[in-house]
């Protein structure tokens, strides 16, 4: 019998290589060979960043194509990396199949991220049996599927463009969204919209009827849409501490010493600051954000990647890092699993990206919420409205988060101890469901079975 060997194509963003990667490394560990296809650009990234550790075990094998843009484009400009890579790398992708096939080690499975729905479609085309990973709530999926239905109700025209700005529930015990915040109308322009519209389309139709459609999320954070959509299956909360593992394939080297400064800290008191892989704020915006943290008298750590702004060397209030120095901690890129484990840190202020939102979770951390796009301002709402283990951040009427809007959310999110207790209870249930005989944990374990078949 052939040995399984998966390959496994994440959509090429930091947010989508981190969870699938760590669903390769549980896979990993029942003996399954994997080969993880980056694109050549994140695959150099993903190398130096892993320069000092040996986190990506040997059953994984790292291999990379090119995604076809050019060195110096913006691949932070979403409709442009997802029309050039639907160009592309199918092409590529199928060369390096039959490579690998051609050498013996035949690939006997294929898990693509529900994004990239054309690895799907090649999966198809070459008869390999194939899954689809979803890295977000399984609620944008269920609205995504939900695309005819929203049609048939007259929301959104045949561009997808919704005909006016209303709150839809796709059932009575679902969190209402925002039409404006569907992820096919958060661009800029109709013919942006329609583009990434019918991208979302050719996906769903790719993984329409597959045996398995996996998602990082949990039963109880999202009942009502894994109840409509029997076909989503929560595995999640993937994460490597589930596996005593570190997790792999960031692109920025993490900065550990954080973790020693944190160990100084008292129990509960620090405010931990990261907007994920790739949003950007404007220099006003980071430097009220500067002062607010200031304002707040609390320790804090927090994440300023290299390009959170376009200047960070003079980016900082004047005078701020000496006047914050015996209290404030500045990382480029923190071990935030981690991070966000350690028993200093009191809650999270979130751009609120899916990965984030469970990893806090997981971890029961109450969260102050800033999204910026796409799906976070529905996690956002399920993070304030539903599991209510966090506050919003209010812009003011010139659309920025005030210092004092910053200090105040701190104290009322930690005086408040409802937040906290909240927040226990749902780490309590992710705990819960990746413990043997737990339902993620089954899940997985159900689909490790059917990829090792
Ligand atoms: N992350 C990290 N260190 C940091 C900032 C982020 O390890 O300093 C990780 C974080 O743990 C999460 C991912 O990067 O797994 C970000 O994913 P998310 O979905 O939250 O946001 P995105 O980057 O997709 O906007």
């Amino acid at each position: 019998m052939q040995s399984p060997h998966v390959l496994a194509i994440p959509y090429p963003a930091q947010g989508h290589v981190i969870p699938l990667l760590e669903l390769m490394q549980c896979l990993a560990r029942h003996g399954v060979k994997i080969t993880f296809v980056n694109t050549e650009f994140n695959q150099e990234r993903v190398a130096n960043a892993l320069s000092r550790k040996d986190d990506i075990g040997d059953h994984i094998h790292l291999i990379s194509i090119p995604d076809g843009l050019e060195a110096g484009d913006d691949r932070n400009d979403v409709l442009k990396l997802m029309e050039t890579i639907s160009q592309f790398m199918p092409g590529k992708l199928v060369e390096l199949i039959e490579k690998i096939n051609e050498s013996g080690d035949k690939i006997t499975c294929i898990i693509a991220d529900q994004v990239v729905g054309w690895a799907l479609e090649i999966a198809e085309k070459m008869h390999i049996r194939r899954a689809a990973f979803w890295p977000a709530a399984a609620t944008l999926l269920g609205l995504s599927i939900s695309i005819p239905k929203l049609l048939d109700d007259g929301i959104i025209d045949d561009n997808g463009t919704p005909r006016k700005n209303q709150m839809v529930q796709l059932s009575p015990t679902m969190p209402a969204i925002s039409t404006a915040h569907f992820p096919w109308a958060c661009f800029e322009g109709l013919t942006a919209q329609k583009k990434i519209y019918e991208l979302a389309l050719r996906n769903n139709k790719a993984a329409e009827g597959l045996d398995w459609l996996v998602c990082n999320s949990i039963y109880e954070l999202e009942p009502a849409v894994f109840e409509l959509f029997p076909s989503i299956l929560p595995l999640g909360p993937l994460l490597a501490n589930n596996r005593l593992g570190n997790s792999g394939g960031y692109f920025w080297q993490e900065d550990s010493t954080c973790l020693e400064w944190l160990d100084q800290q008292e129990a509960n008191s620090v405010i931990y600051i990261a907007f994920g892989s790739s949003t950007v704020l404007d220099q006003t915006q980071f430097q009220e954000l500067a002062r607010g943290l200031e304002q707040t008298n609390r320790p804090f750590l927090w994440v300023v990647r290299p390009n959170i702004t376009e200047e960070t060397d003079n980016a900082y209030p004047k005078g701020f890092k000496d006047r914050i120095a015996t209290r404030g901690r500045m990382v480029c890129w923190a071990p935030q699993q981690k991070v966000l484990g350690h028993p200093s840190v009191a809650c999270f202020l979130s751009h609120c990206g899916w990965n984030s939102t469970i990893e806090g979770i997981s971890n029961g951390i109450p969260f102050l919420c800033w999204p910026y796009f796409v799906d976070q301002f529905l996690n956002q709402s399920y993070i304030t409205d539903v599991w209510k283990v966090g506050l919003n951040l209010n812009q003011d009427e010139s659309g920025i988060i005030k210092q004092a809007e910053i200090k105040e959310k701190v104290e009322q999110l930690l005086l408040d101890k409802g937040f906290k207790a909240r927040a226990m209870d749902l780490k309590q249930v992710a705990a819960k469901n990746v413990k043997e005989g737990g339902r993620s944990r089954t899940n997985l374990n159900n689909f490790i079975e059917w990829v090792k078949a």
